[in-house]
């Protein structure tokens, strides 16, 4: 008797086991636009930079409203010296690092978007084309575009519109930190 219910509970979950592997194998689709909220009650002097990138961001995806001090999805801090740097803990969740020594060598603004591209999902792409924003600083010191390019952006539109397939999917992207000392042994010492 004993036997016989444990082999029906065995049964059992394994039938809602199924059930649930099912269920995360066809996510609903998120809804349609989604608001990102940022705080810049420690950014500094990088406030308004702060400000520009979430313009950048907003203008360049179709279902993402990065909207300032709503919420604390993503902080934005200013730091001195090691470089600036992302730490993602969802898609759309994190915080976000700026150097004021990398941003007097680098565009403060490329390396805002830069970052919080991170926070969306982008990864780093070191191939020195200034085109693309998450070149970062392997584009040089000269390279001053803020904009993401149409493919880095589509695919920011596709992870939270849970459509993209292939690397980097929505459910892939999750906690990670992202360092970009650009290049780290080249900032000059002051004096
Ligand atoms: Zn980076």
């Amino acid at each position: 008797m004993t036997s016989r219910i444990s082999r029906l509970l065995v049964a059992f979950v394994a039938t809602t086991g199924a059930t649930l592997g099912v269920t995360l194998a066809n996510p609903s689709p998120a809804s349609a636009a989604m608001t990102i909220c940022y705080n810049t009650s420690q950014a500094g002097s990088f406030v308004s930079v702060a400000n520009q990138a979430a313009s950048i961001w907003n203008n360049a995806t179709s279902n993402l409203t990065l909207t300032a001090n709503c919420g604390s999805n993503l902080r934005i801090y200013s730091i001195t010296g090691g470089g600036s740097y992302a730490v993602r803990t969802s898609l759309g969740n994190g915080r976000v690092y700026i150097d004021t020594q990398q941003a007097q060598q680098y565009s403060p603004l490329r390396i805002m978007s830069h970052e919080i591209g991170h926070i969306l999902g982008l990864p780093d792409n070191y191939n020195g084309n200034c085109a693309l924003l998450m070149s970062g600083g392997s584009a040089g010191t000269g390279c001053t575009n803020p904009y993401p390019s149409s493919a880095e952006a589509s695919r920011v539109t596709q992870l939270f519109a849970g459509t993209r397939v292939g690397p980097e999917r929505a459910g892939d992207v999750g906690s990670q930190i992202f360092p970009d000392s650009w290049p780290a042994t080249m900032l000059a010492p002051i004096g």
